[in-house]
């Protein structure tokens, strides 16, 4: 399958891995856009939020609470850090392999307006 994530997953291309285990693994993304920006994701195929099945909420919850372990190890949890998903090319996600965005190390701006419909 000619997917980006799943490349980095089975090793095929390189990326800084800050955790990984038999679900997940989470990397720094490559373009951050806060001091610290990792990427957590299921290591399942699973395209985005909304193919995610009925079976798969144990996996996407799992994003969830390694991105708070991540951002504990990283010492960036006391000042608060921002969890985002994209879904679909309306939220704009680019990569069609369910990621869950973990920002911080600095404060947040919103930007959450919708810059045209879609
Ligand atoms: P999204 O717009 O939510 O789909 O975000 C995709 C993210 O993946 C972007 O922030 C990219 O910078 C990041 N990204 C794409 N390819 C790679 C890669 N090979 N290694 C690390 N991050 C990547
Ligand atoms: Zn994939």
């Amino acid at each position: 399958m000619d997917c980006i994530f799943c490349k980095i997953i089975n090793k095929e291309i390189p990326a800084s891995i800050v955790f990984e285990d038999e679900d997940v693994i989470a990397f720094k993304d490559r373009n951050p856009i806060a001091p610290a920006h990792i990427l957590v994701i299921p290591k399942k195929h699973i395209s985005s939020v909304a193919d995610a099945k009925k079976e798969d909420s144990l996996l996407m919850g799992k994003l969830i609470m390694t991105a708070k372990k991540i951002a504990e190890d990283l010492k960036i949890s006391d000042k608060g850090y921002k969890l985002l998903m994209r879904v679909g090319r309306g939220g704009g996600q680019e990569v069609d392999h369910a990621h869950l965005h973990l920002l911080g190390g600095a404060k947040l701006a919103e930007n959450i307006h919708p810059v045209s419909s879609c």
